[in-house]
């Protein structure tokens, strides 16, 4: 999902690079962790969700035909966006606001709302079959070579569905938590997990908002990755800007090597 950040021009990415050399020659002994985001960082979300999306719908068409016909993919989308309005205490819970959005759809369309689990598994299922960026997993094999690392997610992908699960010394989710990023106490809470302080821990995502200056703000080193070459916008930059995790696993081999 685009936040409103626009393309930068070249004067402005030099400016910008500048800003940033200080910070390429910098060791990084003290870095003792990784936190890493998974929607958008380590895959492309999007693509597995509108899956996600379409595979529910053809199970609820043999499964539950009164409620597919009720709910089509975008009044199921509006359903659910009315089910986040109207639950904001399940703000982090994506799976709850799911499963009260089938049961509701189901409810409706004249069928078991019981049946809302079977129909949350086909999704999560689906959900959970992501395409990995190209650089993802050669890169998590040689940062977990070199650090431990978390998955630290506000989504509710599963690592050990997704088959990544040997890479991570856990994964903390907002869900399970309680609360989501960009709230300090989930990055806490990883660097607890970790064993280390929070400024001994480098997190790595793609949410300016959430992943960036959170970690900051808790006191966490950030790096932004930013594969799709937006523009910066606030006034709190990241400590690092990668365009790809290949970028940030040479930079560390760069930094811990000078
Ligand atoms: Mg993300």
């Amino acid at each position: 999902m685009r936040r409103g950040c626009s393309s930068r021009s070249p004067a402005r990415r030099e400016d910008y690079h500048a800003g940033f050399r200080t910070l390429r020659t910098h060791r990084l002994n003290d870095i003792r962790a990784i936190t890493l985001d998974l929607d958008d960082t380590l895959w492309p979300v999007w693509p597995a969700i509108e899956r996600a999306e379409r595979e529910l719908q053809a199970w609820l068409q043999q499964h539950a035909p009164g409620t597919a016909r009720a709910y089509p993919i975008e009044r199921m989308r509006a359903l659910r966006a009315q089910v986040y309005e109207d639950h904001p205490h399940l703000a982090h819970d994506f799976c709850e606001q799911r499963m009260i959005s089938l049961r509701i759809a189901l409810r409706e369309g004249g069928e078991d709302p019981v049946r809302a689990e079977e129909a949350f598994e086909v999704f999560y299922a689906a959900r959970n079959r992501v395409e990995l960026y190209a650089d993802s997993l050669p890169a998590l094999e040689r940062l977990a070579a070199r650090l431990p690392l978390a998955a630290l997610t506000n989504g509710n992908a599963c690592i050990h569905r997704i088959g990544l699960s040997a890479h991570f010394q856990f994964s903390l989710g907002a869900r399970e938590h309680g609360a989501a990023k960009p709230s300090p106490c989930i990055f806490h809470a990883a660097c607890a997990r970790l064993g280390v302080a929070p400024h001994q821990v480098l997190h790595v995502g793609d949410d300016p908002h959430m992943d960036v200056l959170g970690a900051r703000r808790a006191g966490l080193r950030a790096v932004w990755i930013n594969r799709r070459d937006e523009t910066w916008e606030h006034a709190e930059k990241p400590d690092l800007e990668v365009r790809s995790l290949d970028e940030l696993v040479h930079w560390l081999e760069r930094a811990s090597a000078a």
